[in-house]
């Protein structure tokens, strides 16, 4: 009896359509060019939209915490695996994004997946938006609260959603910038529906932090709504070039998690060098806006050249999807901008629906016009 035949079997039935996936092996450091099987390519995938991977002060800062703590933390967070890179971190991102306090995760996927059956429980209900990241959706599912799933960004869906449940304690969490169509959550009709109903109002800001706001600081800065987010969510390893995920808000919401998330409690901490790390590029973000508006530019810039070349793609964040449909046209055509330099990828089920694959760009400040407008021509001439 072969015990991997099922397997294999389903294997080889997502390579029959066009859904295997494979690892591509970099052979340089993150940046927006990098180094792939002995070649140098146009990185147009990757989301250290700031290009903070390699950024020589956020090294610098790693490299001093590395002599001075080694690498391993040696425990969680409530044991021995606290130590003053991650309690500086803390309190930098509380004060980037103007909150009493905040807490620092293995990952954003451990924040996710851990503070949303934390804050829930059985007679709670949960609104998520359809294309919250898995994360949010691995958090819904562990919770024993009742998940109601709304339409994607339409705020009629959940208002009317909210009403029929009779909720009146539980969540609403969305994505901040949604991460693979690159659209901007309605924060203000969020803020709304969560005021009316009692609800607390979660956003996800992996995507957003670093990206939107004239400095960078996220969607409250891009609606212009301090404030109004009860639980400010995201993630260290895009933007900031690091690794780790982190909540921001009240005293007390901060205080329960640290209590309550098991994900939180029973997990080794990251290094002291990656929350170093983190701390400075929080810290270069706040010093340098700048970063931000070359990459807002660069959106404005690539967004533009594309539509010059007869090719619809809309965005107002560093995601730019370009839609293509079929799975394996979607792979020929990645396929094609890879042999020309282009490190792109395409975005199939099951991370977008069957038959809507994309093709989906995600810029970096550091990448020049000249190569946003070359990189334009190659996709448009790929997709003819
Ligand atoms: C990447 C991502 C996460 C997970 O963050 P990691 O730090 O990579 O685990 C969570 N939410 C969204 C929307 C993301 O894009």
């Amino acid at each position: 009896m072969n015990k991997w035949r099922r397997y294999a079997d389903e294997l080889a039935e997502l390579q029959a359509k066009g859904l295997y996936r494979t690892i591509n092996v970099l052979e340089s450091a993150q940046s927006s060019h990098v180094r792939y099987q002995g070649r140098d390519m146009l990185m147009l995938a990757s989301n250290a939209y700031l290009d903070m991977c390699r950024d020589p002060e956020v090294k610098a800062a790693a490299a001093a915490a590395l002599a001075e703590f080694g690498v391993g933390s040696g425990g969680s967070r409530l044991l021995t695996g606290t130590s003053t890179p991650h309690a500086r971190l803390e309190q930098t991102l509380a004060r980037f994004k103007e909150r009493e306090a905040a807490l620092v995760f293995n990952s954003g996927f451990a924040a996710n997946s851990g503070i949303i059956p934390a804050l829930t429980k059985a007679g709670d209900h949960i609104f998520s938006d359809e294309l919250n990241h898995a994360s949010i959706i691995d958090g819904c599912r562990q919770s024993k609260a009742q998940t109601v799933i709304y339409r994607h960004n339409d705020m009629a869906d959940l208002a009317a959603k909210l009403a029929a449940s009779g909720a009146k304690s539980g969540l609403i969490v969305s994505d901040a910038v949604f991460s693979m169509d690159g659209d901007i959550a309605d924060l203000p009709e969020l803020h709304r529906l969560a005021e009316q109903s009692g609800l607390l109002l979660m956003l996800d800001e992996a995507h957003a932090t670093g990206v939107i706001g004239a400095r960078g600081r996220g969607i409250e800065e891009h609606f212009n709504m301090s404030g109004s987010v009860d639980i400010l969510m995201g993630t260290l390893s895009k933007a900031f070039g690091a690794e780790g995920g982190y909540v921001c808000g009240s005293a007390v919401l901060i205080d329960y998690l640290r209590n309550n998330t098991r994900s939180f409690i029973f997990s080794t901490s990251l290094s002291p060098l990656v929350m170093a790390a983190a701390g400075r590029a929080v810290e270069l973000l706040e010093q340098q806006p700048e970063r931000v508006a070359r990459l807002q530019q660069n959106v404005r810039v690539f967004t533009a050249a594309l539509h010059a070349k007869g090719v619809a793609a809309d965005s107002q964040t560093a995601i730019i999807p370009i839609f293509v449909g079929d799975e394996e046209r979607a792979l020929a055509v990645s396929k094609r901008l890879f042999d020309e330099g282009y490190y792109i990828s395409a975005i199939r089920y099951p991370t977008v629906k069957r038959g809507e694959a994309i093709l989906r760009a995600a810029l970096m400040s550091s990448h020049t016009e000249a190569e946003l407008e070359r990189a334009a021509a190659a996709i448009a001439a790929a997709l003819a």
